[in-house]
């Protein structure tokens, strides 16, 4: 029987109960006497009558209904889909940071201002920066942060005709969307055939008017790119500063740091590269470093060691700060997941962490060269973007198909259509944390679906075929979302 056979939505038979509640042992007030009678429902909510092995068993089956990195590969191009170690979890939970309320007085909370603060100087290290904010929810609301504090520093210099945002071709669409978000028009510079920006386009582009420079590296192809220091020199030259959207650093964690290569402002992806759980499992945060400029600027309150008493305590006495970009401290409990990590890995585990990053990446993009085109062909670093292209072309068989396909080998699909710039794109990102046996067994799917492509392209087309659900048709499953099974007269 499958999965979806074995999942009955109705369930319910009248008079079948979960729990028994004894009888009041005091007198009780009947409803009417109690509530006004508007407010009282004319019939029964119609709820179901299940038993407690019922609703368990229904649950749990649902459950497994979703992928996850719990239970499969999950090789999304672009988000670092990495295990979650469950000692992050525990840490998390630990009643000393789980019960504590954000408005405590900080002498009553030391030890999650500890955590606080040393989190903010292992960032520091790590990126090559000289504070951090954590206060930000996610990577995208880390661009509009570091947006606003380069805003910040152009007006506090006067500096006030900066309304230029310059973005590359292959960058992730939240980057336009944060530049958008602050007010600024956006610029797009174009890539190299190499994958690299395009040197003499920016050249083109960079002028006064000109606020900063965006850079994601390795980009979304998977690529270092390899004239960084020099775009740095560049963007500088004209007074603009250097973003770096950090959702890649688990390619080069412990080897480099953006702080080196001339960036002035960083933010990292906590839910990606330090493992705290995202997508489903949420939420994440995207801490934010800066250079010693775009310190002032800085969201409050941060934390300080005061040196007479050696208690952590709020530093909100910081008069040019943009203020709070969240409420109380951030994601505190993710903040203790990414400290988790950091300390169960070390420096050493870091650097290690990144370089089997690349090699897996490197290890799938030569295995299934044969079979699906190279986007760029030289060495990437922690995903390999392929292209469909030929298979799209000759057997009318499409990216869109190859993905689905993947989902019946018990698969997550890689990223699919991004990078924009590759047609029929497949964005694959394994991690460090898969094992060689995993990777051979995606690239054996991957291969065995280039043959299906050819010699039975209908298969491939029409599937997922092992799924609960079917392919779907995407476009109205997102517009016209069918949330229940059937419509309840009493709701
Ligand atoms: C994931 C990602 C983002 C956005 O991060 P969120 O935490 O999802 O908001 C930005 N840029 C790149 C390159 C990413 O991969």
């Amino acid at each position: 029987m499958s999965r979806t056979q074995r999942l009955i939505f109705e369930l319910s038979v009248p008079g079948r109960t979960a729990v028994t509640l004894p009888a009041p042992e005091v007198p009780t007030p009947s409803l009417e006497a109690m509530f006004p009678s508007s407010a009282l429902r004319a019939k029964a909510p119609g709820l179901p009558e299940v038993s407690e092995v019922d609703v368990v068993r229904h649950f749990v089956n649902l459950s497994q209904l979703n992928h996850s990195v719990d239970n499969g590969f999950y090789p999304l191009g672009s988000c670092t889909m990495k295990y979650n170690p469950k000692v992050n979890e525990d840490a998390a939970r630990l009643p000393g940071f789980a019960r504590i309320h954000p408005d405590q007085p900080a002498d009553t909370v030391q030890g999650a201002l500890e955590i606080m603060y040393k989190l903010e100087r292992y960032l520091c290290e790590i990126a090559g920066m000289s504070r951090f904010t954590l206060q930000p929810a996610a990577g995208a609301h880390g661009e509009l942060t570091g947006l606003l504090l380069i805003k910040a520093y152009h007006d506090s210099r006067a500096d006030f005709g900066r309304k230029v945002v310059l973005v590359p071709d292959s960058a992730h669409g939240t980057n336009p969307a944060s530049a958008a978000g602050v007010g600024m028009t956006i610029l797009e510079v174009k890539s190299d055939s190499r994958g690299n920006v395009d040197i003499e386009d920016l050249k083109d582009k960079i002028g006064p008017e000109v606020a900063a420079m965006m850079l994601t590296n390795p980009n979304t192809l998977g690529l270092f790119d390899e004239h960084v220091t020099e775009i740095a020199e560049i963007v500088h030259g004209c007074g603009a500063l250097l973003y770096y959207d950090g959702a890649n650093l688990n390619a080069i964690m412990g080897r480099t740091r953006p702080g080196d290569l001339g960036f002035d402002v960083v933010h990292l992806n906590v839910h990606k590269t330090f493992s705290t759980p995202h997508g489903g499992g949420g939420p994440g945060a995207g801490p934010v470093g800066v250079k010693p400029i775009l310190e002032p600027f800085l969201p409050t309150p941060l934390v300080a060691l005061d040196p007479e008493t050696g208690m952590y305590v709020w530093d909100d006495d910081r008069p040019q700060s943009i203020g709070r970009v969240h409420s109380f401290h951030g994601n505190f409990g993710v903040l203790v997941k990414t400290f988790a990590y950091i300390r169960s890995m070390g420096p050493d585990g870091l650097r290690k962490a990144s370089e089997h990053a690349v090699l897996n990446a490197n290890y799938i993009m030569r295995r299934l060269k044969p079979y699906y085109d190279v986007a760029f062909d030289r060495t990437c670093m922690h995903e390999c973007v392929l292209t469909a292209k030929k298979y799209k072309s000759e057997y009318g068989v499409a990216t869109l198909d190859i993905a689905k396909r993947l989902l019946d080998f018990g698969f997550h699909a890689p990223t699919i259509y991004f990078p924009l710039i590759v047609p029929e794109a497949l964005m694959i990102e394994p991690t460090e944390t898969e094992s060689r046996e995993t990777l051979d067994g995606f690239i054996n799917a991957m291969i065995q679906i280039s043959e299906e492509a050819k010699a039975e392209p209908e298969k491939v087309k029409s599937a997922p075929h092992t799924t609960p659900v079917s392919r779907l048709d995407d476009t109205l499953a997102a517009r016209k979302p069918v949330l229940r099974h059937t419509k309840s007269e009493s709701d």
